[in-house]
């Protein structure tokens, strides 16, 4: 998909819902940068800086890193070259603060955030998924030991790298990870639907399907 100006859109969901997983294809569709939250604080996380030990103290126990420090990494990562033309953003704002930040940076520049796409899945299936996820520690690519396996057990088809399970992906975490989204992050679905930005998909349905139907969504 070509445009003629720069597209900012979001992919909004539960932990779960198949953002990382749609994020791949539709990211290379509309042509801009994938730009997720999560696997931002991931690095983040493994370094032995004051940061790395704020991010870590926060993400393990599955509660959201504090606004401030979200909003600078974001904002910082929308001036780096390849996000000039738009980006697709996935796992951020996840807050009502975050979403009028990125609004207030966008506007001075003549942008916007342009379409929200809402994946919307059952809580017991966001439990079933996160709970069987398996990521790959070099390209970040998603699998499930049921719903998507990788063809060769432990490796990635893409890129070969190792597979591991997130350590917030525990049946524990990832429930309280399901109520602060329900707490803090559902409000944004009325901000954007005011804005006329929002299209919802059925997030519960085969990876292709969602592809089709968030595909469908985009040109709508
Ligand atoms: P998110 O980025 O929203 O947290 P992921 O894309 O990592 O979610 O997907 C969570 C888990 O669910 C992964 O194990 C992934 O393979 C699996 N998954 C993603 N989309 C679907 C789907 N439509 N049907 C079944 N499983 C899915
Ligand atoms: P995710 O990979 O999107 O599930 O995010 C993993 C973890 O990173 C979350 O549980 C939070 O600790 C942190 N995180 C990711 N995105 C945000 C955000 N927008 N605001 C605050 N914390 C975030």
């Amino acid at each position: 998909m070509s445009q003629e100006y720069p597209l900012y859109v979001i992919l909004l969901g539960a932990p779960g819902a198949g953002k990382g997983t749609q994020a791949l294809h539709i990211s290379k569709t509309l042509g801009v940068a994938h730009v997720s939250s999560g696997d931002l604080f991931r690095a983040v996380r493994e370094s032995d800086t004051e940061l790395g030990r704020l991010v870590k103290s926060y993400y393990d126990k599955g509660a959201l890193v504090p606004d401030d420090v979200t909003i600078r990494m974001i904002l910082e990562r929308l001036r780096q070259p390849d996000c000039v033309t738009g980006c697709l953003l996935d796992g951020f704002p996840r807050t009502m603060e975050q979403a009028q930040a990125l609004d207030a940076a966008l506007k001075p520049q003549a942008k916007r955030v342009d379409k929200v796409i809402y994946l919307h899945v059952s809580e017991s299936e966001l439990l079933r998924r996160l709970s069987g996820r398996w990521l790959c520690r070099n390209c970040g690519a998603s699998y499930h030991t049921v719903s998507a396996p990788p063809k060769q057990e432990g490796a990635c088809d893409l890129c070969g790298g190792a597979l591991y399970q997130r350590p917030d992906d525990t049946l524990e975490t990832a429930k309280s990870r399901l109520e602060v989204y329900f707490r803090q992050t559902l409000p944004l679905i009325d901000y954007y639907m005011q804005q006329g930005k929002l299209s919802q998909v059925n997030g519960g349905q085969s990876i292709e399907a969602v592809e089709h139907a968030m595909s469908g969504a985009l040109r709508s």
